[in-house]
């Protein structure tokens, strides 16, 4: 077995380890690859062990990666910072947007988002580690944001993602994981459907399940240590 397989092996344990001592079923738990920096090799050995969806930050190496697997019919999420400059190829070639959080990039992927496609799906990101962090809505826009984007016809409003700052401590890692959640009950009770907590990376998809989570974003612990020089 390749190492990207058995790594794939193992995640998947995790998560069903972590949503059994939830009290969940492992199947609400989505597992999405986070392949950015890695060659086109490693997604094929990943999809061939049985991967069906992958996470990218970067358009055009995205991009690049969608086009040269299309024959396969894998699933591509863009979960980095996007600029409104570049929602077009974005809008056109990915299937989701984990990273909406301004208005202004979701009115431009919805209306560059073409008529032969579905709505693409998208999450809006929510800040929760206040000044540390310059990515995601505010926590208390959260709802407005997403009220506004749940009225765009390009686009499918699925739920909220948030990458809290990095912790070893296991209950310091459930903490922001369960504003998050609490945010996304409030919203849900305002009327939205949202049905999607994307939550949880390679050190702390244990903490980030325990309070929801219903896509993980793992790299590392599937791919090894990624190499940005
Ligand atoms: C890189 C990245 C991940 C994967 O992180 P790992 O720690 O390698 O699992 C997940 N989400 C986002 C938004 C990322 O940028």
């Amino acid at each position: 077995m390749s190492a990207i397989a058995s790594n794939l092996q193992a995640v998947r344990a995790r998560i069903a380890t972590a949503a059994k001592a939830a009290g969940r079923s492992p199947e609400t738990v989505q597992l999405l690859a986070v392949s950015k920096t890695w060659p086109l090799s490693c997604v094929l050995e990943a999809a061939a062990a049985g991967q069906r969806s992958f996470g990218e930050n970067y358009v055009q190496e995205g991009v690049d990666k969608i086009v040269e697997t299309a024959a396969r019919r894998l699933e591509w999420h863009f979960i980095g910072p996007l600029q409104s400059n570049k929602t077009r190829l974005v809008a056109e070639r990915f299937d989701w947007v984990h990273s909406i959080e301004r208005l202004k990039v979701a009115e431009r992927l919805s209306a560059q988002r073409p008529a032969y496609l579905p709505p693409l799906h998208v999450c809006v990101q929510v800040n929760v580690s206040g000044e540390s962090s310059k990515s995601g809505c505010a926590p208390d826009e959260t709802r407005a944001l997403c009220e506004a984007v749940s009225r765009l016809p390009g686009l499918r409003l699925r739920g909220l993602m948030a990458i809290p700052e990095p912790t070893d401590d296991y209950a310091s890692q459930c903490l922001p994981f369960r504003q998050v959640r609490e945010i996304y009950n409030r919203i849900q009770a305002a009327g939205l459907p949202l049905d999607t907590l994307s939550m949880g990376m390679s050190h702390d998809l244990e903490a980030a399940i325990a309070e929801g989570a219903t896509i993980v974003r793992i790299g590392t612990a599937i791919f090894g240590e990624r190499n940005y020089a």
